[in-house]
C-alpha cells in the first residue's frame, strides 16, 4: 500500500495538491456535529461561487460524477417523460442510458464523435419533439475532447417549457461556466477533474425551475439514496432542522472544502486563463510533433489527439507510465486504438507538466520535441 506518485495527465483523476490530501487527514466528526455542519455549509457556499449561481440547492452528492448524473436524472424525469439528449460521445451516450433507465422516452440528438451541436440543431430537435420536457447536454465531452457551447440553449429549452440539464464534470473549475447567467436549470460535476480533489463527491446545483419540476412529480423518485426531496432536508435543513438521511462522506467534505478554497484563492478567471494558456502551449507542442486534434472545437482541459500511423497505442502509454510516471488516457468506445487523451486539469495544468509530456511523448514516438 505505498503507491508511487504519478503525473496524472489523463481524463481524471487529476493531480491532488498536498493541502487537499492533508485536509483529508483532519479528525473525522459526526455528520450532525455543529463543527461539521459549518464546514458543509461553507462547502455549499464555495460551490455556489464556483458554479456562479445563487441556487440555494447546491451541494455535493455522495459519489463520483456518475452519481451526479443519476441524481439529476432520477429527480427530474418521470416514467414516460420525453427528453432530448445530445449524444456525441461516451458521456452523452451514458446520459441517454441513465434517462432510459428512469423510464424516459429519449430522443437522441446525434452528432459525429468529436463534433458539437449548434443552437439551430437543438431548436430543430425541439421542433421535431415539442413535448420534450428536458434537454440534457454535455459541456465537456471527455471522451472526444469536444467543447459544447451552452449560451442560448436555455432560451430554446424554455420556449418549449423544458429544463436545461448540463454535465459539467470536466469543465467546472477549468472552463468558463456561468450557471445563473446561462440559465442552466440543473448541473452536476465531479471533484476529481478540474477541482483537483480525489474522486468521491459530485457537486450539483438545482435552480427554481428544476425544484418546481421535482415538487410537481406524480411519482416517487425511484432511487432512495439520490432522492433530492429527502437530501435537501439535510443539506439545506439549517436552523436545527437537519434530518439524517445517510452519513455524509465527512473527510471528503474537508478535502472538497480545501480544493474549492484553492480554486477561489487563485481566482476563477485566473484559473480559467491558466487552463487556456496551458492548452495553447500543449497544442503548439503537439502540432510541432506532427500530431492532430480530434475535435474541431477542443476543450482546454482535455486534449484528444489522433494516434499517428504506425505508433503503438498501448506500448507508448505503457512507456509513458513506466519510464516517466505519466498517465494519459486511451481512446474510448469507437475512439479506442485511434486516440490519446491528455488531460490538463486543475493542479495538473502547469508549464512543467506540459513540457514534460511533450518531451516524453516525443521520445516515445522517436520524434524530437520542438521547444514550445
Ligand atoms: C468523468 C466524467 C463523468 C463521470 O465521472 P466519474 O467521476 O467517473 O463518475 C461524467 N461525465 C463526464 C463528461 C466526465 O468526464
Amino acid at each position: 500500500m505505498h503507491p508511487a506518485e504519478r503525473v496524472l495527465l489523463g481524463p481524471g483523476p487529476s493531480p491532488v495538491p498536498q493541502r487537499v490530501l492533508r485536509a483529508l487527514a483532519a479528525p473525522t466528526l459526526g455528520h450532525l456535529d455543529p463543527q461539521y455542519l459549518t464546514i458543509m455549509d461553507e462547502v455549499c457556499e464555495l460551490l455556489r461561487q464556483v458554479f456562479r449561481t445563487r441556487n440555494a440547492l447546491t451541494f455535493p452528492v455522495s459519489g463520483t460524477g456518475m452519481a451526479g448524473m443519476e441524481c439529476a436524472a432520477v429527480n427530474l424525469v418521470e416514467p414516460g417523460d420525453e427528453v432530448i439528449v445530445g449524444v456525441n460521445g461516451v458521456f452523452g451516450t451514458r446520459m441517454k442510458d441513465v434517462m432510459e433507465r428512469c423510464g424516459a422516452v429519449v430522443h437522441a440528438l446525434e452528432a459525429p464523435w468529436g463534433e458539437t451541436f449548434t443552437n439551430e440543431q437543438v431548436a430543430a430537435a425541439f421542433a421535431a419533439h415539442p413535448k420534450a420536457r428536458l434537454l440534457g447536454i454535455v459541456h465537456a465531452e471527455t471522451s472526444t475532447g469536444a467543447h459544447q457551447p451552452l449560451e442560448g440553449l436555455a432560451a430554446i429549452a424554455r420556449s418549449h417549457g423544458a429544463l436545461l440539464l448540463v454535465d459539467a464534470v470536466t469543465s467546472l473549475g477549468g472552463h468558463e461556466l456561468r450557471v445563473d447567467d446561462w440559465e442552466i436549470d440543473a448541473i452536476y460535476s465531479g471533484t476529481q477533474k478540474c477541482l483537483s480533489c480525489p474522486p468521491g463527491l459530485s457537486p450539483v446545483s438545482f435552480g427554481p425551475r428544476a425544484l418546481a419540476r421535482m415538487d410537481a412529480r406524480k411519482t416517487k423518485v425511484q432511487s432512495w439514496y439520490l432522492d433530492v426531496s429527502m437530501l435537501r432536508k439535510y443539506y439545506s435543513g439549517g436552523g436545527g432542522g437537519r434530518v439524517y438521511h445517510h452519513t455524509a462522506p465527512i473527510n471528503m467534505t474537508y478535502a472538497l472544502h480545501e480544493a474549492l478554497t484553492i480554486v477561489l484563492e487563485e481566482g476563477l478567471e485566473a484559473r480559467i486563463a491558466r487552463h487556456a494558456a496551458m492548452h495553447q502551449r500543449l497544442r503548439r507542442g503537439l502540432e510541432a510533433l506532427g500530431l492532430r486534434y480530434v475535435p474541431s472545437r477542443s476543450l482546454h482541459t482535455l486534449n484528444c489527439i489522433r494516434i499517428p500511423d504506425g505508433a503503438d497505442d498501448a506500448g507508448v502509454r505503457r512507456r509513458l507510465l513506466e519510464e516517466y510516471g505519466i498517465e494519459i488516457g486511451a481512446g474510448l468506445g469507437p475512439m479506442a486504438g485511434k486516440a490519446w487523451r491528455i488531460g490538463l486539469m486543475g493542479h495538473g495544468a502547469t508549464v512543467r507538466n506540459v513540457d514534460l509530456v511533450l518531451a516524453a511523448l516525443g521520445n516515445c514516438l522517436n520524434r524530437p520535441a520542438a521547444s514550445a
